[in-house]
């Protein structure tokens, strides 16, 4: 045997950050102040969790410093605030395994995607969100081109037809905000009421009234999309007596809620207390030495889920990460208002 240490394997970051929620997102920028580079993988299709999954038109009033801010802008500001440490965003990417390497980790994405990180920090809060799709032959052809779970840039929507699907609050609050910019609306449900607060549905009430721009199409499901490479030219739809219509269409929005799914991180044997992660609290170390867990997933004696909170835990475990991969190294502590940013 020889005894010549192992070839240390080629590394793609420094830390890989499973999850893109503000937490995570916070994580790169620790991180980065601390020299440690970060990947950061997320199942949706945007940065930001709960923030751009849940409620990106909430205003949040307990974020020091802000004191309101819109679930939307926070999001923005913390991509902002982590974009000069450059880091990767690998989205619609669901990290299903963990393996130990020589001075590290591997990741397996769902998709098939390995990364190499010397450190890994799971900011998954409850797990990987992803939407409730509905059961429409060849939808996937037409996912991200077409159909959309969530609405990033509204203004992609300007002067388009569109099919909104869904009877709850987000179906209502993106109906009642896109009308201003889209050609016309359809508004799907399988019910003839919405589910939404008292206001929106008035709102509603009056911008589908004869010559308005919202149709509502109830109580009708989805049936089946047309279209040719991804680009879609109708939605039919079924009533519940089994009569179809076909609405010309260039987008769907269907808002059937987002499923939160644990399922892979409970499986790699890391100790839990139900659906979060025990982590030591003055690292926010798990219970595998080099995994850290902070935001909604880590737990820990009197934790809070709040964002705030989160925070702080990036910056503890940004700092036990450190002295983890450099041990010989002494940190020179400085406040970012000395050290500054990195210059290009
Ligand atoms: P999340 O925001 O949950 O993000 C986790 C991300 O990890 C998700 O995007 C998920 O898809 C991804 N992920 C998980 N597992 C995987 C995997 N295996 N592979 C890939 N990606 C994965 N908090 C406050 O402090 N103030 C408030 O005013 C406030 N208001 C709220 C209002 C509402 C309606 C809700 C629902 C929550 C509110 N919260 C508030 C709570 C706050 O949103 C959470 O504390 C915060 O989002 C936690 O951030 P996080 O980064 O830990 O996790």
């Amino acid at each position: 045997m020889s005894d010549r240490p192992e070839p240390e394997p080629p590394f793609d970051c420094d830390v890989a950050i499973i999850g893109a929620g503000p937490v995570g997102l916070f994580a790169v920028f620790e991180c980065g102040m601390l020299g440690m580079n970060c990947q950061v993988i997320d199942s949706l299709e945007a940065i930001g969790g709960q923030l751009s999954a849940l409620y990106p038109e909430k205003p949040i009033y307990d974020i020091p410093g802000l004191p309101e801010v819109l679930a939307r802008d926070l999001v923005a500001r913390l991509r902002d605030q982590a974009a000069p440490f450059k880091p990767r965003y690998r989205l619609r990417e669901k990290v299903c395994g963990v393996e130990p390497l020589a001075g590290g980790w591997r990741l397996r994405t769902a998709s098939g995607l390995e990364l190499r990180a010397k450190a890994v920090i799971v900011a998954a809060g409850a797990g990987a969100f992803g939407p409730n799709r509905p059961p429409l032959p060849g939808l996937e052809e037409f996912e991200g081109k077409s159909v959309f779970y969530m609405v990033q840039d509204p203004k992609l929507f300007a002067g388009k037809r569109l099919v909104i699907a869904g009877g709850g609050d987000s179906a209502l609050d993106w109906a009642l905000t896109l009308c201003a910019l889209a050609e016309k609306i359809y508004l799907v449900h399988r019910r003839d009421r919405f589910r939404g607060a008292p206001e929106s549905v008035a709102r509603l009430e009056q911008l589908s009234g004869p010559g308005g721009p919202i149709e509502k199409v109830v109580p009708y499901q989805l049936l089946a999309l047309q279209g040719d490479s991804g680009r879609l030219d109708s939605v039919t739809v079924r009533s519940l007596d089994g009569e179809d219509r076909t609405l010309e269409a260039d987008i769907l929005l269907p808002f059937f809620g987002l499923a939160g799914d644990l399922g892979p991180i409970a499986e790699w044997g890391l100790e839990r207390k139900r659906f979060q992660l025990r982590v030591d609290p003055s690292t926010c170390e798990t219970s595998a030495p080099g995994i850290y867990a902070i935001g909604d997933i880590a737990d820990y004696p009197q934790k809070l889920k709040l964002i705030l909170c989160g925070f702080s835990e990036a910056a503890l475990a940004a700092h036990a990460i450190r002295a983890r991969l450099y041990p010989d190294e002494i940190l020179h502590w400085e406040y970012s208002t000395t050290k500054g940013l990195p210059q290009d």
